[in-house]
């Protein structure tokens, strides 16, 4: 393709520097297949150069005001919002989203959340005396962020907003599979003039370039967003250094429909929720669980709604539904749909086929299975645009489907009002739970219970993640 970008550098200690490796990672256009972009592939010693940078630079980071950070926050703001329109292409390509749906959500809600980030740690109660002791809050020093490819921007953001604000320095090694917006994101900040060693990326590798940011002594912190797979082998590594893990991982959430529900549009809403991005949302509500009286009519409303999510390439007018980011997650998506069919579920809606009439590109249908406790399909987080649905015979059995996961992430119910449906999501192990299609809140706190993770990102709880407590005692 002409329009291939090639980006050959990473950026270290203020300046973009010459990769050591020939060697570099192709970025796919998602609809067409096409190498959009390629990426160095960094090495082990480009990791540590930029751990040493960001350490280099924590003193005099960490030694300026709150007020003095957010300024420089306020400036990446007014560079993401001038770039906005180029990101949210750039994203739309290499995710697959439809770029009005990108340029919204994965452009529009790191553009708040960096401002957001900036907002709270003005506000933010930094010091208090307790008893005899002066409490005050430091940054934790150097920061490792790994992140994933299917909200980008967001995942960078939510770490990188924060920590910079908390006067942490950062090393960000982005995801190899959609790393174009973040180093869109870098000559944003390297725009907005942060001291040299403040932010560095280095692109590569999880086990390489990863690795370093999970061992290397001098990484005081390593924020992880991925697979749970990944997520404990960074939790193993960086535990040889005691170093602060905080880990946001998968999901397979359940969206709970009471028996008293508007069933039309409970089964709507959580078709939504299931199908963002196109089902490659850590909290998507992928396992709908319905009464068994209701089962029959929920298959039928399913399909109805289902149908409307028409697929198409990320940046034609009209498409409700983008492909999927690689060729690898649509044959792993397409595989658990005629896995489950095998192990003799129920195809709703979609199919496990290739859909017809897309050459290239790596789209699969919208799929709705109804499936048994025991399919595979019921435990293992798909990551595509497929919904099970589940009978269950009262609350309490729904209670327990909805618990029996090794994931603890997001979810929903849905009731006939929200003091129903809040006393059933008490019940739920997870960290989130959405009351009849309540919308999302980028200031609660967001992250998992059991493999789903330890961390928590968003508003405050996001910034504390990066901060240490120190206790002053005084003499009376
Ligand atoms: P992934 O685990 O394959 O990769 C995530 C990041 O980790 C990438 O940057 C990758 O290079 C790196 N990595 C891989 N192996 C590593 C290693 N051994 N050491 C250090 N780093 C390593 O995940 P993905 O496919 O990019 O993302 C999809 C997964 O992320 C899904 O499971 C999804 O649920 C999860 N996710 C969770 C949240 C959340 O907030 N909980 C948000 C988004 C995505």
């Amino acid at each position: 393709m002409t329009d291939t970008k090639h980006f050959e550098t990473h950026y270290i200690n203020g300046r973009w520097i010459a990769a050591t490796r020939p060697r570099q990672l192709p970025v796919h256009d998602s609809s067409t297949e096409a190498v959009m972009a390629t990426v160095p592939e960094g090495t082990s010693a480009e990791a540590t150069q930029a751990v040493l940078a960001a350490r280099a630079a924590f003193p005099g980071w960490s030694a300026l005001s709150v007020e003095e950070r957010c300024a420089y926050i306020d400036k990446i703001v007014e560079g993401l919002k001038a770039r906005r329109d180029e990101m949210a292409t750039a994203i739309a390509r290499e995710v697959g989203m439809p770029l009005k749906l990108a340029n919204m959500i994965q452009v529009g809600g790191p553009i708040y959340n960096w401002g957001n980030a900036a907002k709270v740690a003005r506000a933010f109660a930094w010091e208090k005396q307790v008893g005899n002791s002066l409490v005050v809050r430091e940054p934790i020093g150097v920061a490792g962020c790994i992140t994933p490819w299917n909200f980008p921007l967001n995942q960078i953001t939510l770490k990188v907003a924060p920590a910079l604000a908390a006067g942490c320095t950062v090393v960000l090694k982005p995801s190899e599979i959609a790393p174009v917006n973040a180093l869109i994101l870098t000559e944003i900040i390297h725009a907005a003039g942060l001291p040299p060693g403040v932010f560095n990326l280095v692109n590569g590798l999880g086990p390489e370039v990863g690795e370093v940011l999970a061992t290397h002594p001098e990484v005081d912190m390593v924020s992880f967003t991925g697979s749970t797979r990944a997520g404990k082998r960074v939790g193993e590594l960086a535990s040889q250094t005691v170093k602060r893990v905080a880990l946001e991982l998968g999901g397979k959430s359940a969206s709970v429909i009471l028996p008293g529900a508007d069933l039309a549009a409970a089964v709507k809403g959580t078709i939504s929720a299931c199908m963002l991005n196109s089902g490659q949302t850590c909290s998507a509500h992928t396992r709908m669980l319905v009464h068994e009286s209701q089962f029959e009519a929920a298959k039928a409303l399913a399909k109805e709604a289902i149908a409307k999510f028409s697929i198409g390439p990320s940046l034609a007018d009209g498409t409700k539904l983008g492909p999927l980011v690689s060729a690898a997650q649509r044959d792993r998506v397409l595989g658990f749909i005629a896995g489950a069919v095998a192990e003799g579920a129920e195809l709703v809606a979609g199919s496990a086929d290739k859909p017809a009439g897309f050459e290239a590109g790596y789209y699969v249908q919208p799929s709705v299975l109804a499936i048994q406790e025991h399919h595979t399909v019921a435990k293992e987080e798909i990551f595509g645009p497929v919904l099970v649905m589940l009978a269950y015979k009262d609350e309490s059995d729904a209670l327990r489907i909805a618990n029996d996961s090794i994931y603890g992430l997001g979810g929903g119910v849905w009731g006939k009002d929200d003091a129903d449906a809040i006393r059933v999501a008490r019940q739920l192990r997870t960290g989130q739970v959405d009351i009849n299609g309540a919308p999302f809140n980028s200031n609660a706190p967001f992250g998992g219970y059991k493999q789903s993770g330890n961390g928590r990102e968003g508003g405050v709880y996001g910034l504390e993640e990066f901060l240490e407590y120190k206790a002053i005692q005084l003499k009376a």
